[in-house]
């Protein structure tokens, strides 16, 4: 009996989630359905999770972005958490990673995420199970197996599984500049070190498949090998872990299973696309779930623009999902101001790149948001700003009274300056009508306008640019 999305789309069924995904995504029910089918979209949709809004993350579908939060040694409060669950909802994540790695009742936790996220929650089980050990070597296969299967039975609707590292490609990473440096990847890679066995996930994957496939979770295959500064980007070991994640991603499909793949990490700007095709030749087209990557090692502080521009890359070359970076990556756990930075850089890395590659109604948003601006109309404007409230904050801060929501002008350019303003005067006295090859553009009309347009305010009381902020009621749009 189906009991997964990939199941259900392979015997012709549309589902529920399926319509819901196409309502969402303006497109075709069927066309979702196929997709699904061939596994070149996958609908994370845990049969537990109920509040859960269906959403797809495929290459031909909108561009996904994934927010990580979780408790650690210093945060691990139920209230806190939850705030963190509405911050990322609020500033657009299409999924979050419940990454907890310490403090708190971490399963009351994943509960209460669950529960609370119409977006759909992704986890890392290693870290829950090597929370319960005292030493990495003390992790069983058994204990591995009891966390995956308890997390799937509370409706997590994807999983981070670090099965492609494996033991020959150890030896493959000892040139690197900076090892290995995913957590899930470094706890695998010394436990096999230390007990001299396979990697217990990939011994045990068939298995993981069948509690997967009983639940509809969805594999997220963890890129443990990944560059973790450009120097180690396309090494051997990175590319050896991937054309295991490419085995695995079949072994998965043949249980039934959906599957997306994890990329990199850090990679120079010219080797963006590069990899992204790679993983789709390698990967049958699984969807590409990519954090970042980061295209600069020299920026701490700034990674949410480094990693925010090989996001962009990457998207626009077929990753479908993009894992947030915030400016505290590599420095510290983000707070709310930095959830928010992260998650904007990423949204419109996103949104970019599917502008870029036309989905549709991509561009709708842009040209609306350009007509309310050519319209002077700011509340419109803030309105469709990706981060409406910053985008409002930044225009009163110089520019506060309400009789500023409609002036033809902003602080920036200032009343005499707007170029906007003089180009919409230009036209509305005809004059660039009549601009032609003989126009002599100095004595034009159109270079009067340069000046306070008829009606905007007394020619007396145009007040020198530096005064803006303080000249209250003095300037204004209209003289009513
Ligand atoms: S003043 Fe400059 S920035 Fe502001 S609306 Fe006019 S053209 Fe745009």
């Amino acid at each position: 009996m189906a009991e997964t999305q990939l199941q259900h789309a392979r015997e012709g069924t549309v589902t529920s989630a399926m319509e819901r995904v196409a309502e969402r995504e303006n497109v075709d029910p069927e066309f979702v359905r196929e997709q699904v089918a061939e596994g070149q979209a996958v609908i994370p949709a845990n049969h537990h999770h109920d509040a859960l809004d269906a959403m797809i993350i495929g290459r031909e579908f909108s561009t996904k972005v994934n927010a990580n939060i979780g408790a650690s040694e210093t945060t691990s409060d139920l209230e806190e958490e939850l705030e963190k669950l509405h911050t990322a909802v609020h500033y657009g994540a299409d999924t979050v990673m419940d990454l907890s790695t310490g403090g708190g009742d971490l399963d009351r936790i994943r509960q209460a995420n669950i529960d609370h996220s119409p977006v759909p929650v992704g986890t890392v089980p290693l870290y829950e199970a090597r929370r319960q050990v005292d030493d990495v070597a003390d992790l069983s296969h058994e204990l591995l197996l009891d966390v995956i299967e308890k997390q799937a039975e509370q409706g997590v609707d994807y999983m981070t599984i670090h099965a492609g590292i494996l033991m020959e490609h150890l030896p493959k990473t000892d040139g690197r500049k900076t090892g290995i440096v995913s957590r899930g990847g470094s706890i695998m890679a010394q436990w096999m070190e230390e007990r001299g066995m396979q990697n217990p996930l990939y011994a045990k994957f068939e298995e993981i498949c069948d509690i997967f496939a009983e639940h509809d979770v969805t594999f997220s295959l963890g890129d443990s090998l990944r560059p973790g500064s450009l120097a180690d980007a396309g090494d051997e070991a990175q590319y050896a872990e991937l054309d295991t994640l490419g085995e695995l991603t079949q072994v998965a499909w043949d249980y039934g299973v959906q599957v997306m793949v994890e990329g990199p990490g850090h990679v120079p700007m010219d080797m963006v696309a590069e990899q992204v095709e790679r993983q789709q030749r390698v990967c049958d087209g699984a969807p590409f779930y990519v954090l970042g990557p980061l295209v600069t090692d020299i920026a701490p502080g700034y990674d949410h623009i480094t990693s925010a521009i090989g996001a962009a890359i990457a998207a626009q070359a077929g990753a479908a999902m993009l894992c947030y970076v915030t400016p505290k990556e590599h420095l510290g756990l983000p707070e709310r101001e930095d959830v928010r930075d992260g998650l904007a850089s990423y949204r419109i890395a996103a949104h970019a790149a599917d502008v870029g590659q036309g989905q549709p109604g991509a561009r709708d948003w842009d040209d609306a948001l350009s007509e309310a601006r050519y319209n002077f109309d700011w509340r419109r404007q803030f309105d469709l700003a990706l981060d409406p409230e910053r985008a409002q904050a930044y225009h009163d801060q110089t520019l506060p009274g309400d009789n500023y929501k409609d002036a033809r002008f902003c602080s920036m350019c200032g009343v005499e300056f707007c170029s906007m303003r003089i180009d919409q005067d230009a036209r509305d006295a005809g004059d660039m009508d009549e601009l032609d090859d003989e126009t002599d553009l100095d004595a034009s009309p159109a270079a009067e306008t340069n000046v306070p347009p008829v009606g905007t305010h007394e020619e007396a009381d145009v007040p020198d640019q530096s005064e803006y902020i303080d000249l209250g009621d003095r300037v204004h749009a209209d003289d009513d």
